[in-house]
C-alpha cells in the first residue's frame, strides 16, 4: 500500500470569484513508504499547491489525499495530527525562527505533540546532530547564526517531529554551493538512516538527479510525468518544452550509471564527471 496517494486531486483558488484559478487538476499519484521523490516544474506549475494539500494545509477543492490508505480529511478535527506525520519545510524556513535559543526553536514542534520533556529534548538534540549543528550553537539565539545554520535549525525543527513523510520545498535555495552540497548530503543521509519518505521540490535538476528515486514533473497544474529519475531525465526534449532546462543531466546520469553509483550518492557535477 502507498504511504501517500492522491485521487483526482484538484485545487482552485478563489472559487466563484473573478480571480478563480485552478492550480492543480486531477492529480493521481501514489508514493511508497521509503521512496525519495523529486518534484520539478516551472514556476506556477502547481508544486506548492500540491504539496500543501499533502499535509492538510490546503483542503482539496475536490478529490482526496490518502495517508496510509485513509482520507486525511475524513475527520477535519484530526487534521493537526496529519501535520505531525507529514512534515513540511517551507521555502526560506529560517524566516519562521522565533525562540530565544536554537535548542528551544528545534524543540518547538515536538513540544506540541504531547511528549514528555526528556523525550522532547532528546529529539531536538538528535535532530540538531542530524543537520550538523554543533553543540555550542544550541544555546545561542538563532538570530546570531549564519544563513546556512539558520536553515539547518529550521529543518531540524521539522525532523525533530520524526515525520513519516518529509516534504522539503527548495531547501537549498539561496545557499552557497558548499552549503548546498552539505545540506543535500545531510538530507540523503537522514533518508538512508531513517528510511522515511521524502519529497524534495527543487528548481535544481542537479539536486534532483543526485537524490531522487523517482521524479514527478508538474506542468500547468497537471502531473505531466512520474517515473524513475533516469527515465524522466532521458526525456530532455519534453522537459525543455515545459520550460525545464536540463543541462548535462542526462550526461551525469549516464556517468553515474556507468560507474555503478546508486541514486542518492549526492555527488557534485564535477565529481560525477571526473
Ligand atoms: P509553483 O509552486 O509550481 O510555483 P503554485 O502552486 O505556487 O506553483 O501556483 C500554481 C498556480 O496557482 C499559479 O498560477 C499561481 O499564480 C496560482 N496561485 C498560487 N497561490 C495562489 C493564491 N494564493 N491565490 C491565487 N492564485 C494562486
Amino acid at each position: 500500500m502507498a504511504i501517500i496517494e492522491t485521487k483526482n486531486l484538484t485545487y482552485t483558488y478563489g472559487q466563484g470569484t473573478p480571480f478563480q484559478k485552478t492550480a492543480v487538476e486531477n492529480i493521481n499519484i501514489a508514493i511508497k513508504q521509503g521512496e525519495f521523490i523529486g518534484v520539478i516544474g516551472h514556476t506556477g506549475s502547481g508544486k506548492s499547491t500540491l504539496i500543501q494539500q499533502l499535509n492538510g494545509l490546503l483542503r482539496p477543492t475536490s478529490g482526496t489525499v490518502l495517508l496510509n490508505g485513509k482520507d486525511i480529511w475524513e475527520d477535519p478535527k484530526k487534521i493537526r495530527s496529519v501535520r505531525f506525520k507529514v512534515g513540511m519545510v517551507f521555502q526560506y524556513p529560517e524566516h519562521q525562527l522565533f525562540e530565544e535559543t536554537v535548542l528551544k526553536d528545534i524543540a518547538f514542534g515536538p513540544g506540541n505533540m504531547g511528549l514528555g520533556k526528556d523525550e522532547i529534548l532528546k529529539r531536538a538534540r538528535a535532530a540538531a546532530e542530524f543537520v550538523g549543528l554543533k553543540e555550542e550553537l544550541l544555546e545561542k539565539s538563532p538570530f546570531e547564526l549564519s544563513g546556512g545554520e539558520k536553515r539547518r535549525v529550521a529543518i531540524a525543527g521539522v525532523i525533530a517531529m520524526d515525520p513519516d513523510v518529509l516534504i522539503l520545498d527548495e531547501p537549498t535555495a539561496g545557499l552557497d554551493p558548499r552549503g548546498r552540497d552539505v545540506l543535500l548530503s545531510q538530507i540523503v543521509t537522514y533518508h538512508k538512516t531513517r528510511h522515511n519518505t521524502i519529497l524534495l521540490v527543487s528548481h535544481s535538476m542537479e539536486d534532483i538527479a543526485r537524490t531522487a528515486d523517482r521524479v514527478l514533473v508538474m506542468n500547468a497544474g497537471h502531473a505531466a510525468m512520474f517515473d524513475t529519475t533516469e527515465n524522466v531525465f532521458a526525456c530532455d526534449r519534453e522537459l525543455e518544452k515545459m520550460g525545464l532546462r536540463v543541462p548535462q543531466i542526462t550526461k551525469i546520469m549516464a556517468v553515474l550509471k556507468a560507474k555503478g553509483y546508486p541514486v542518492g550518492t549526492a555527488l557534485t557535477v564535477e565529481q560525477a564527471l571526473k
